[in-house]
């Protein structure tokens, strides 16, 4: 290869080493636990899709498809992205594999990589790991509440700290069609308050004013008309049954009405979980209702629910801990013997854990090493035989066989 410059990771990339392995596996745990005895199955699809997916799926106008997708040709030609989001794909995989057909609601939840072009910082990476879940095919209201309540559990199993929790709606996109002309109005009335960005963008998404950090617009969309009073009834009814669920959960959320998510396909509940511990980036997870994404994306009306939580924001904000993987048994070489690697494969046989001395150390490095490791006991394996040494009380004892190792074992490791 041309140059000597050190090869690092690439930017906005990390590498995920044993210690946070651990508590990743544990979180991801905590996930099939919770979401497996909610009817929740365990899909997976692939990490890129054709681009027109998200294109379709996820929106034209917004930032994730404007400037946020990592985007490539395969050799034949057809476009291609790296997912930056989960949705879009178990969508294309209900419809695809026939899942309609099946009885409603259907409830899948995923585990994985998403890619999004953004400037990284604390928090916000180019490659990110998502949990998330999907109920398909009912638009029932104790499915929002319940995609609610499994992300609340989720973060407090975890241990999540500061988090709250704003919910919104944002109606059918007939009220939001007829909205959006209505705020355009009104802040074409003020466009010299504006910023640049949202006044560019007043065609296409008035709505995304509502997002800005520019002082001037903010204080426009203080004083704008809201989504939350357009509601038809139907809309708003469905709002308040949720509401009521998660009152009757005993959970506190606090009602914002200008819950804007950077997706199109969001339709009645919209809701976003934050941590105060967490810096500028402080969303935890989010996710809402998209009654409209299957048919965008080709198939019948079928109405849908689900939230999306970043698995590195979590563990920024959880207490879950690594632990320390100590083995049972270590097996020392005590001089020229191949039998030690036959006493390590019939240890694991047995369903101790075990490891064994491959490094080369002297007898005296070995018990020190396994000490260092934690190992409750060590087997000594001799050329003349093999002795058993309990780590905690120092007493040790020569043992004829394996059979006879193996029962003293079981008395130290209980
Ligand atoms: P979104 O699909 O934008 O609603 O994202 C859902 C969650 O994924 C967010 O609340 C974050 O926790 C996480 N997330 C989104 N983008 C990133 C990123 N670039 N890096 C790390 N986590 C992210």
């Amino acid at each position: 290869m041309a140059g000597g410059g050190k090869l690092q990771a690439p930017r906005g990339t990390f590498d995920v080493l044993p210690e946070d392995g651990r508590r990743r596996a544990k979180l991801r745990a905590l996930c099939e636990e919770l979401f497996e005895p909610a009817g929740y199955g365990y899909v997976e699809t692939p990490i890129f899709e054709a681009t027109e997916l998200f294109a379709r799926g996820v929106g034209e106008t917004t930032d994730i498809v404007q400037k946020e997708m990592f985007t490539f040709e395969d050799q034949g030609g057809r476009s291609l992205t790296l997912r930056p989001e989960g949705t879009a794909g178990v969508c294309r995989a209900y419809l695809e594999h026939g899942m309609h057909k099946q009885p409603q609601p259907v409830k899948l939840w995923y585990w994985g990589q998403f890619f999004r072009h953004e400037a990284p910082q604390a928090g916000r990476y180019r490659q990110f790991n998502q949990v998330g879940i999907e109920a398909i095919g009912s638009d029932d209201p104790s499915l929002d509440a319940e995609s609610i309540l499994l992300l609340f559990e989720l973060l407090e199993k975890s241990g999540a700290k500061g988090v709250r929790l704003r919910l919104g709606s944002l109606g059918t996109p007939e009220t939001r069609r007829a909205y959006s002309e209505e705020l355009r109005d009104y802040l074409r009335g003020r466009e010299g308050e504006l910023s640049d960005e949202v006044r560019g963008r007043l065609d296409a998404n008035p709505l995304r004013a509502f997002d800005s950090d520019h002082p001037g617009t903010q204080a426009v969309v203080k004083d704008a008309p809201k989504l939350l009073d357009r509601l038809n009834e139907e809309d708003a009814a469905h709002f308040a049954e949720v509401r009521a669920l998660l009152d009757e959960a005993g959970r506190e959320y606090e009602v914002d009405d200008a819950l804007v998510r950077g997706i199109d396909y969001y339709t009645r509940t919209v809701f976003e979980f934050t941590s105060d511990a967490l810096g500028a980036q402080s969303g935890v997870g989010g996710g809402g209702r998209y009654d409209g994404l299957i048919e965008m994306l080709g198939g019948p009306h079928t109405p849908g629910v689900g939230f999306a939580a970043g698995i590195e924001r979590i563990l920024l904000v959880s207490e879950l801990e690594a632990g320390q993987d100590t083995p049972d048994v270590y097996v020392v070489r005590d001089g020229e013997s191949t039998s030690a690697f036959v006493v390590l494969g019939a240890l694991r046989g047995a369903g101790f854990s075990a490891q064994m001395e491959q490094a080369g150390r002297s007898l005296k490095g070995q018990l020190k090493h396994a000490d260092r490791l934690g190992a409750r006991a060590v087997v000594i394996v001799g050329s003349e035989g093999m002795s058993v040494r309990d780590m905690q009380s120092g007493d040790q004892r020569d043992v004829s066989d394996l059979a006879g190792a193996l029962d003293a074992l079981k008395q130290v490791v209980a």
